[in-house]
Parts: C-alpha cells; sequence; structure tokens
C-alpha cells in the first residue's frame, strides 16, 4: 500500500492523518498515512529514510517547511518563491516540493463567501505561513496589500518581493482601514490574540491561519471582541491544502465541504 505522512516537530497534534485517510475513504484510494516525528536537527536523515524505505509522499509542517524546500531534488516555482514547501510527492525517482497553502487559503475564503478581489487587505506576520499564501492571495487582486509584523525588516524584505504590489508596517504604526484582515503569526499558540490596535478589526472580516477545533483561536476571540463583522480560524484552509496535497500525489480531488461538517458540525454546505 503506498505509504505517506506528515512530518514535523512537534507533529502529535496534527489533523492531517485524520483528513487523508478521510479522504482517501470517500476516494477509494488504498494508502496508509501516518505522523513521522523528526528530531529539530534529523529532517534530511528522516525523510530520507522515509522515500528509502518506500514513502510515496510527505506533508512538512513546523519547523521544517523552509528545509524541506532546500531538500527537495526540485522545488516548484510557487514553492522556491516563498522558500517553503509543505507537500512533497516522489515522481520517477525525483522528490519534487510543493506550497499548495496559498490554494487553500484562497479555496477556504471563496468557500466561505469572502471576496479578496477590490478589497484592502491586511496580512499580520511575516513567517513562512504569510510568504506562502501571499501571491495566491495578490493573484485575486485584491485593491490594496499590507503586511505586519513585529519584527519589520521580515514584513519589508517580503513587500519588497512583490514590488510595488505590497506595503510592509509595524504592528503598531499601521493607519488606514481594511476590509479583510488575515492573522498569519504564532501569537495564538501561546494565548496571544490583540496584535494590532482593536479599531483596526471593528467592522472587518477576520480570518485567523491558526485553527482549534471549537473555532476559538485566541485572534478569533479578539477579533470579534474588537467588532469585526465576521471571523474565522483556519481550519477550513487545513482540509482544503491538504486536499491541493492529495490530488498532487493521487490525481483526484476530493471533496472539502463533507469533510470539514464532520469535523466541525455546522459548517454551512
Ligand atoms: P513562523 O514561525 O514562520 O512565523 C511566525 C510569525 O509569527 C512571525 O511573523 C512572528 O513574528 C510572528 N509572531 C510569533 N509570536 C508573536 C507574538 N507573540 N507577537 C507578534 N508576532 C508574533 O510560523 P508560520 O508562518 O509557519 O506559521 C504561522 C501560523 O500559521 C501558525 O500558527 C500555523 O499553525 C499557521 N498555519 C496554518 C495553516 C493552515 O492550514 N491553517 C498552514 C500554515 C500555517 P517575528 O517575525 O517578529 O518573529
Amino acid at each position: 500500500m503506498d505509504r505517506y505522512a506528515v512530518v514535523g516537530n512537534p507533529v502529535s497534534h496534527s489533523l492531517s492523518p485524520e483528513i487523508h485517510r478521510a479522504f482517501a475513504a470517500k476516494t477509494g484510494e488504498r494508502l496508509r498515512y501516518d505522523k513521522l516525528l523528526a528530531p529539530v536537527d534529523g529532517f534530511a536523515d528522516s525523510v530520507g529514510e522515509f522515500f528509502e524505505r518506500g514513502g510515496r509522499g510527505l506533508n512538512v509542517t513546523l519547523p521544517f517547511k523552509g528545509e524541506a524546500c532546500r531538500w527537495v531534488a526540485e522545488a516548484q516555482p510557487a514553492a522556491a518563491r516563498c522558500g517553503a514547501v509543505n507537500t512533497i510527492a516522489l515522481e520517477d525517482g525525483k522528490t519534487l516540493g510543493f506550497n499548495t497553502d496559498g490554494i487553500g487559503l484562497v479555496r477556504d475564503l471563496e468557500a466561505q463567501q469572502v471576496r479578496i478581489s477590490g478589497r484592502r487587505l491586511l496580512l499580520i506576520g511575516a513567517g513562512g505561513a504569510v510568504s506562502g499564501v501571499l501571491d495566491a492571495l495578490i493573484d485575486a487582486n485584491p485593491a490594496s496589500v499590507h503586511i505586519a509584523n513585529r519584527t519589520i525588516a521580515k514584513a519589508e524584505a517580503l513587500a519588497e518581493r512583490q514590488g510595488a504590489a505590497v506595503a510592509a508596517a509595524s504592528l503598531d504604526s499601521l493607519d488606514g482601514r481594511f476590509d479583510l484582515i488575515i492573522n498569519g503569526t504564532s501569537a495564538g499558540l501561546t494565548g496571544e490574540g490583540g496584535l494590532i490596535a482593536p479599531e483596526l478589526a471593528a467592522g472587518a472580516q477576520c480570518y485567523d491561519l491558526l485553527y482549534s477545533r471549537d473555532a476559538q483561536t485566541p485572534f478569533c476571540r479578539w477579533a470579534k471582541d474588537a467588532g469585526a463583522a465576521w471571523v474565522s480560524d483556519g481550519l477550513g484552509m487545513l482540509v482544503e491544502q491538504a486536499a491541493a496535497a492529495f490530488a498532487i500525489w493521487r490525481g483526484c480531488a476530493p471533496s472539502t465541504r463533507d469533510l470539514l461538517r464532520s469535523l466541525r458540525p455546522g459548517t454551512p454546505a
């Protein structure tokens, strides 16, 4: 049976096995999907051994997405541009690296009827996740894109990569009004939700890349309290990026909304 896994450290919390097993059951694909805990300094050895033992593909999570981009034999252009790989596929004996985070986010926003085109976008954070979703968001034609980050130099570097399309700011120097605010920081992992002035979230749509089973991430709670018009966590993005990886590996696209409803009862059809 073809073997797949998610590699990370830590990886015990990952929902990816549950998601991919559900996709396999739905599409009739026969595969095995496990968790692969790699030592922080042992990514190359762990994934090398996985493929030597017949593994067919990997999802890559924190903290290895950058290392995975350097490790694969060939990174697809979108992954090479953001320097982060979240999906590895073995094709004709060669490891190929992809990044499906951007398509995952855009598809989830579309599924939730959130428009990107013509809107003023604010991205908070400038790490691997924001770098990975930036191109897909810009391709959806927003009116403007700002990136705000605690370490402003990282926001500036990302803005520079995009040319005139993106402006950079620090978290406390943000000015203006935004229609859609996307939190791409990992601050929620330590319980922090309020990263910018609450006035900025009032009336805006707010999306957190971080997810939790009950959808109540610290950023989602903060945004609701600040008067946001709509809030969502990133569970839908997780499922959509997984579906895009599944399609790369198996050549068929699984239905995502059914699975999302089973992970979170009450999700609209
Ligand atoms: P990185 O470690 O690459 O980047 C972390 C970012 O968070 C940096 O911009 C960092 O700022 C900022 N940050 C961390 N702590 C704080 C804080 N206390 N206050 C302000 N800023 C802070 O992580 P990733 O970009 O890979 O991941 C970010 C988040 O996105 C994670 O929570 C991850 O779970 C989520 N994610 C979700 C996905 C999904 O499918 N739903 C897919 C991918 C990621 P600085 O530069 O100053 O250090």
